[in-house]
């Protein structure tokens, strides 16, 4: 057997021009010194916790080069112990940096590994985060019940209005911290505008003194938005949702300038929120390159829902980037794009359903869920989002329990409000559960 082509380099892929992204999600880099891919069509499964090291001296080599990728960098990686860094999760990251077009990326085991990890390295002890009051239930969680402890402050302001912002800003502000679209109301932030007010505050500051921006893109996925494009510093994922999209495995990652990487794998190897090599495999093989097909089908199928729900008589309101009548709808239109620049609007929808009563909103928004509960076939009450099946959730009493009733308002969650998660069912057979799920209500 002719080994001639061995070390045949792989087909190079550095010209970003020449395939679309669509193809490249699949390929990602196609060359990398963690994996021989001139012979591996699927990246082999690694599963060792740890690494022979031939010999002490190679050992040492190994410690010294681990987190010192400014005097390493380049070469080939000398793996030591799947907490400090493996295969799976190396491929994985190379791929994640380089679709959400950023130049660095570190995977923990969630999405809150994800999140405490990159506040962790950029803030400490009485410090300051401006948060927008519409997050995610354990990131408010983590905000409210931890963050005390240690002395940072986190500020919520309705990040909607810049004016809030400026007036929140102090010496010791270090981070401003959002989702867009936010969960689990779809709140669209203009992310430019907050980058030209970070500008113009660290245009005083020293540089390691700079007011950083970190985004959640969850309900976005790369697919539909690339926030360190439009003025970011940090990207934030779950890759348990949209970006692993099978409901299988739990992830989240950080995505951001290499001059952070080192920070982001010592934090990780310390506190040792690390990504099992298992799941770093199915969402570099089966999660990552069909996140643009299963986005393209489920931003379709959202629209065409949403149109249904805005157009029904029991519905009181919409929130959908896609529709027309969406408050922040020309923001979205700007900010959410997929990698050829069409709209991609996401796979979230929220809404509420009519009543007399704010309660009688709250009870019909109830019996909605329960009865799709019971009887609907395309629909799953469930948390999560960004699956293969149709998620419905009540975040007031679920996602986001960990706010009070009477903070419901202030943090932009309607009582009654319905997050609905498009899965990849036909849109008309979501549309007719729906619709029967709507009728249950007298
Ligand atoms: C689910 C979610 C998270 C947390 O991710 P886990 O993987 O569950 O830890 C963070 N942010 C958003 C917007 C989410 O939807």
């Amino acid at each position: 057997m002719s080994t001639d082509n061995k070390n045949k380099p792989p087909v190079n892929t550095d010209d970003d021009s020449k395939y679309s992204m669509d193809t490249h999600i699949i390929y990602g880099k196609n060359v990398s010194a963690k994996w021989d891919y001139s012979h591996h069509v699927t990246a082999p499964i690694s599963s060792s916790t740890t690494f022979r090291l031939d010999s002490v001296d190679r050992g040492a080599q190994g410690f010294q080069r681990f987190a010192n990728t400014k005097d390493f960098g380049g070469e080939a990686p000398i793996f030591i112990y799947d907490r400090l860094g493996e295969p799976n999760k190396d491929m994985l990251e190379e791929n994640l940096a380089y679709v959400e077009k950023g130049e660095t990326a570190v995977t923990f085991t969630t999405g809150m590994g994800a999140i405490s990890a990159v506040l962790g390295i950029l803030v400490s002890t009485g410090e300051e985060i401006i948060a927008h009051s519409t997050l995610y239930g354990c990131t408010i969680s983590l905000f409210n019940n931890w963050y005390p402890r240690y002395g940072i402050n986190v500020l919520y302001t309705d990040l909607t209005k810049l004016e809030n912002l400026k007036e929140k800003i102090t010496v010791n502000t270090k981070a401003i911290y959002f989702e867009s679209p936010a969960n689990p109301n779809l709140d669209i932030i203009d992310i430019k505008k907050i980058r030209k007010i970070a500008d113009e505050i660290n245009a005083d500051r020293e540089e390691t003194d700079h007011l950083q921006i970190i985004i959640d893109n969850t309900f976005a996925t790369p697919y539909c938005q690339r926030p360190l494009e439009l003025g970011a510093d940090f990207v934030v994922h779950s890759l348990t949702k949209g970006i692993g999209g099978f409901g299988t495995d739990m992830g989240g990652v950080v995505i951001g300038k290499n001059k952070y990487r080192d920070l982001l794998l010592l934090f990780r190897k310390d506190f040792g929120a690390v990504l099992n090599t298992k799941s770093a495999w199915a969402i570099l093989t089966y999660g990552l390159p069909t996140v643009g097909l299963r986005q393209k089908q489920q931003i379709s199928t959202a629209l065409k829902v949403a149109k249904f729900l805005e157009a029904h008589p029991k519905i009181s309101y919409v929130n959908y980037p896609g529709l027309e009548s969406y408050k922040y709808y020309n923001l979205a239109k700007e900010q959410m794009l997929d990698f050829e620049g069409n709209f991609a609007p996401g796979s979230m929808i929220y809404f509420s359903l009519k009543g007399n009563t704010a309660a009688e909103c709250k009870s019909n928004g109830i019996k909605f869920m329960d009865y799709a509960a019971d009887n609907a076939y395309t629909m799953t009450l469930a948390v999560s989002l960004g699956h293969t099946r149709t998620l419905i959730e009540h975040p007031a009493s679920m996602t986001h329990s960990v706010v009070p009733p009477e903070k419901l308002e202030e943090k932009g969650i309607d009582p009654g409000g319905v997050r609905l998660a498009i899965g990849l069912e036909k849109a008309e057979d979501i549309i007719r559960d729906l619709e029967d799920s709507l009728n249950s209500i007298l």
